[in-house]
């Protein structure tokens, strides 16, 4: 290895220590006290200003966000700090994982912290990062006194929290720059009545409107809001829709398009602070990403393209992954089965040094090798986004990092009650791939947790039709300067063999270019047919020692007269062989 790519790589792993911030999706939970015993500031504060910005060290846009600090209860900071959260929007490039902590202007609560110390951030001092990321940081709910993070919510009244951390851990407020306000006996708002909502079962994400009847709500919306339940921490907290997702308002009738993060459970009408909720819970059965902010667009989905020569996504195994037989098969298993549910173009191609996410062109499947991921994160999918329009946005590559634990469970064994289903995890992670974000439902594929001892192996019906929505929508035209994804060739999934995987046999019909892609997993004879329906040979391909790997062959048809009809290939790999259906015009 080079010199120069050696310390590359060493500088995404610090980099990506100090600054990712995630995944309820594999997360085991961080006490309370590892929290206090791991980071060196715990502040309560309030984010108020937010800043996208690429980084200084890998290709990659983070979110600034300005942090007025209103107590101190461990370490000793100004009145003024930096918390830098993974992902963002600059320009016509965004990345998200469904899983990152994301913090939004407004919100107030106590973060767990450790400094900075690897990434030069806008010239700026005084920046940190969240412990634990997502269980970093505790939102507080100051009106109906409760605080949360991604797994519990505690009760902060009569300062029953403040007082369990100065009798449990010893910590007391340092410093007070201004205290935040607990309690407010007018939160509920009785002047405001919800009669009804229809439908009263939707999806998030796609443009889904839902319209709220009552009274009550005002002539316009000011700064009145919607709340839903938050999927992202199976709704612990409460998120808003988007300004652009405010449909219409009036005084007795609500029409909002319901936001990526929303969750089933009841919904809320706040006006001035006051808050009225539903007695009924609304249902929502899939939920597709579209990050978007009250200022910045994208409140509409992105879109999958024909990125690569397969007219589709190849995703590249780091060589490690790769390499463990246990470890890439159990993946794969995973990988399969989305694939031969949602006929997404996901092929896999060859592998890579590279171990880390960063914008590369590179779809990477790798281990997070170094164990540099924040304390609590198993596992997550990154998406990059590229833009030409407001609202035109398509995946540009996604990658996958998972955690090497002495946690995971492999293989169709009923799983030990402390271990973590590795299939089941990277079926959600894919979930994410597909543009599927989190519903709260614990036995659902895409709630956002997983406990140790649970097996969710299962595409349930929700879930494909989720992500066929995302497929149907990208299929439907090209966008930006990008070709619409094209689905994979079905009669691939009739005949995943074990010697090989992921062949790839287009355009069918063809006509004057026949191409065939697979990857071989072994050294091994290969040989590649194609017969008329007659049963006569018309062309073959024989190697009789091909090596492991992609593998690509081209067939010239002209140079070989082959006359219209059906045609059969078959491809063998030593003893194992496999044949489909193809036509020439
Ligand atoms: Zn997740």
């Amino acid at each position: 290895m080079k010199m120069n790519s050696l310390f590359k790589i060493i500088f995404i792993y610090l980099f990506f220590y100090s600054q990712f911030s995630i995944a309820q999706c594999g997360l085991f939970e961080i006490s309370l006290n590892q929290k206090v015993n791991e980071s060196n500031f715990i502040i309560e504060g309030e984010v108020i200003h937010q800043q996208c910005y690429k980084s200084s060290r890998a290709n990659k846009i983070f979110t600034l966000n300005t942090i007025k600090v209103n107590s101190i209860l461990k370490g000793n900071l100004p009145s003024q700090i930096y918390i830098v959260t993974a992902g963002g929007k600059l320009n016509n490039e965004m990345e998200y994982s469904a899983a990152l902590l994301s913090l939004q202007v407004g919100q107030i609560g106590m973060f767990f912290l450790n400094k900075e110390g690897y990434e030069t951030v806008l010239n700026i001092n005084e920046v940190y990062m969240v412990y634990a990321s997502a269980q970093g940081f505790y939102a507080y709910n100051l009106a109906e006194q409760l605080l949360s993070d991604v797994f519990n919510q505690y009760a902060n009244t009569g300062n029953a929290f403040y007082t369990l951390l100065a009798q449990e851990y010893n910590l007391s407020f340092q410093k007070i720059y201004a205290a935040v306000v607990w309690g407010n006996s007018n939160i509920y708002n009785r002047l405001t009545v919800i009669n009804n909502f229809s439908p009263t079962a939707i999806n998030a994400g796609n443009g889904e409107q839902l319209i709220i009847n009552g009274f009550g709500f005002g002539t316009s919306r000011g700064n009145s809001r919607v709340l839903f339940k938050n999927s992202d921490n199976g709704g612990l907290t409460e998120i808003s829709a988007f300004n652009p997702q405010y449909i219409s308002w009036s005084d007795s009738k609500i029409v909002v398009a319901v936001p990526q993060k929303a969750g089933s459970g009841k919904i809320a009408v706040e006006i001035g602070g006051a808050r009225t909720q539903s007695s009924n819970s609304l249902q929502v059965k899939y939920a597709i990403i579209n990050t978007g902010s009250d200022t910045a667009a994208l409140v509409f989905p992105a879109r999958h393209v024909a990125k690569n020569s397969n007219k589709g996504y190849v995703w590249n195994m780091n060589v490690n992954f790769d390499s463990d037989s246990t470890v890439r098969s159990n993946f794969l298993v995973s990988f399969k089965k989305w694939r031969c549910k949602t006929y997404v173009n996901w092929t896999i191609g060859n592998t890579t040094q590279i171990n880390s996410s960063e914008r590369d062109t590179f779809s990477v499947i790798t281990f997070d090798e170094h164990n540099l991921l924040p304390a609590g994160v198993l596992g997550l999918c990154y998406s990059y986004y590229s833009g030409c329009t407001e609202n035109d946005w398509y995946i540009e590559e996604q990658d996958m990092l998972i955690r090497k634990s002495d946690k995971w469970h492999f293989g169709n064994d009923a799983i030990p009650s402390n271990k973590l289903d590795f299939q089941s995890v990277v079926l959600h992670e894919l979930g994410h791939a597909h543009q599927l974000s989190h519903v709260i439902n614990v036995s659902d594929l895409m709630h956002y947790s997983i406990s140790t001892g649970v097996q969710k192996r299962t595409i349930e019906a929700a879930n494909l039709e989720g992500a066929q929505w995302m497929i149907n929508k990208s299929l439907e035209s090209d966008i930006c300067d990008k070709k619409r994804m094209q689905l994979l060739d079905s009669e691939l999934c009739n005949d995943e063999l074990f010697g090989y995987y992921n062949s790839i046999v287009y355009p069918n019909p063809f006509n004057d270019l026949l191409n065939i892609d697979l990857y071989l997993t072994r050294n091994d004879k290969l040989k590649v047919s194609l017969f008329d329906v007659t049963g006569k040979l018309t062309l073959q391909y024989e190697n009789a020692s091909a090596s492991k790997g992609f593998f690509s062959l081209v067939f010239d048809v002209p140079n070989h007269a082959i006359s219209a009809g059906i045609y059969i290939l078959k491809i063998e790999i030593g003893e194992e062989k496999s044949v489909k259906k193809l036509i020439k015009l």
